[in-house]
Order: C-alpha cells, then sequence, then structure tokens
C-alpha cells in the first residue's frame, strides 16, 4: 500500500511571519494519520523557522531545490547536507518553472536527484508537458524523456526507503486553474509507472509513489486520488490557505479509507 502524499509548495510568496503563521495553523488542522504523509515546502530562507513551527506535529518539510555539490564555490547553492540541517526531508528537482524559467536541463536534475538521494532526501522528481506538446500527442515522449534523463544512474538500492517520488504535473495545468481530468492524469500516471517497471522491476516499481500536480483544489482532489496510480498531490496556489491546504489532506484520508 502506497501512503499517499500531499505536499504543498509555497514557491516564492510568502514571507516570514506569514511561512510561520500558516505552518502554525496547519499543524494544528492537520493530525497524525497512516494514510497520508503530509509536507510543507516554503523558500529557503523561511526552512528553519517553519521547521520549528511544526517541530512537534506530523507534518514534515520540504525544499523547492537543491545543488548537487557537498560545499565549495558555488555561490548562491545550497547542498543537499544544508538543508538535512534544517530539518528538510524532502527536496522537489525539476519543478516546471525552474526548467522552463531557469532552463534547468534532464543533465543538472538528474546530478541534483542523485546528490539528494545519496544524501538520504527523498526527491520529488517533477516531469510534464507543456500545452504545445501535448496537442501535438508528445506527452508520454516528454515525459519518457524527462524520466530517462533524471533517473540515468539511479539504481534500485538508490530508489529504496521510499526516496523517489514523481510528481506529473502537465506544465498547462500550473497555476492556470486548468485541470487534467482524473482520467488524463491516470493515463499518464499508468504510462509513468509503466517506464519505472522497465527500470526498476515490477515489485519497486509498484512502491514509488507518483503525485499529480496542476491546479488542484478541495473540488478536484478526491476525484484524482481515486485513480489508481495516482499517490498523492503536489499543491501549489491552493496550500497557501490553511483551510483549503487540509480539507484536500482530509480527502485524502477519506479516499485512503476506500481505496
Ligand atoms: C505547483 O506549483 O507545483 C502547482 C501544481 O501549482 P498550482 O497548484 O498552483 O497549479
Amino acid at each position: 500500500m502506497r501512503e499517499y502524499l500531499i505536499a504543498g509548495n509555497w514557491k516564492m510568496n510568502l514571507g516570514r511571519t506569514e511561512s510561520v503563521y500558516l505552518a502554525r495553523e496547519l499543524a494544528d488542522k492537520i493530525p497524525a494519520n497512516d494514510a497520508v504523509e503530509t509536507v510543507l515546502i516554503p523558500t529557503f530562507v523561511h526552512l528553519d523557522a517553519v521547521h520549528q513551527a511544526i517541530a512537534s506535529s506530523a507534518l514534515k518539510l520540504g525544499a523547492q531545490d537543491v545543488y548537487y555539490e557537498k560545499k565549495g564555490a558555488f555561490t548562491g547553492e545550497i547542498s543537499p547536507a544544508m538543508l538535512k540541517e534544517v530539518g528538510v526531508q524532502f527536496v522537489l528537482v525539476g519543478h516546471s518553472e525552474r526548467r522552463h524559467i531557469l532552463g534547468e536541463t534532464d543533465a543538472l536534475l538528474n546530478q541534483k536527484t542523485r546528490a539528494a538521494i545519496a544524501e538520504g532526501l527523498s526527491v520529488v522528481l517533477c516531469v510534464g508537458e507543456t500545452l504545445p506538446e501535448r496537442q501535438s500527442h508528445q506527452t508520454n515522449e516528454v515525459v519518457a524523456r524527462q524520466l530517462a534523463g533524471g533517473l540515468a544512474k539511479v539504481d534500485s538500492d538508490m530508489v529504496q526507503l521510499r526516496r523517489l517520488v514523481i510528481a506529473y504535473e502537465p506544465v498547462w495545468a500550473i497555476g492556470t486553474g486548468l485541470t487534467a481530468t482524473p482520467q488524463q492524469a491516470q493515463a499518464v500516471h499508468s504510462f509513468i509507472r509503466q517506464r519505472l517497471t522497465d527500470l526498476y522491476g515490477t515489485s519497486l516499481a509498484r512502491t514509488i509513489r507518483i503525485q499529480y500536480g496542476g491546479s488542484v483544489r478541495k473540488a478536484n482532489a478526491a476525484d484524482l486520488l481515486a485513480e489508481a496510480d495516482i499517490d498523492g498531490l503536489l499543491v501549489g496556489g491552493a496550500s497557501l490557505a490553511a483551510d483549503e491546504f487540509a480539507d484536500i489532506v482530509r480527502a485524502a484520508e477519506q479516499v485512503k479509507g476506500k481505496k
């Protein structure tokens, strides 16, 4: 059984006071449960403060990015070990905003993925097609390329212990209010599961969680999660409102109870 993973990516949206306030509200509203793991992903400079705010709760901490070197002359970058020091357990790698705005390549994302896993962090590797790619029926090809590139030399041992999560985030659905239908999402998730099976074998591939992301709200969360290969949600905008995000986690608990 794959425990759901619900993650809130706050991007570059909240100041320090707002981040701590939201973290405290969520710590109160989201009790521990066995069916859902919940992760908050604030900006780097607020990781420490948010870590303290959620210290005695069931919530976990994630970072929006990571660098692959351990230390040295890499101005502006942050190593996996530095993230661990402030309580980070998960890192996003290859969010579409980093691929498309910052120009990150599959080769770079592969280095980040391997370095973060080697340090004991769980990596959420984000993949997804743009609208023109979907319209020209290239979705599977794009996702396969991103998976192959991002997971090169990531072997079965590295994937154990739930160190790898894939997030399918169609770029056309991120922050646009357009959501993939549950059937569209499931079709890509099933394709991803097949690629993971090719890479790691059936039993290991079955343990890897595949999140969906792209304009998730409490209104569509349950329908998405009801699909067989959707194992969680990566939530942007809706994770900035405590009630909405807590309701998404609650919806996940309820779906898990029925699945
Ligand atoms: C995201 O940032 O990963 C995301 C899916 O954003 P939103 O939920 O706002 O579409």
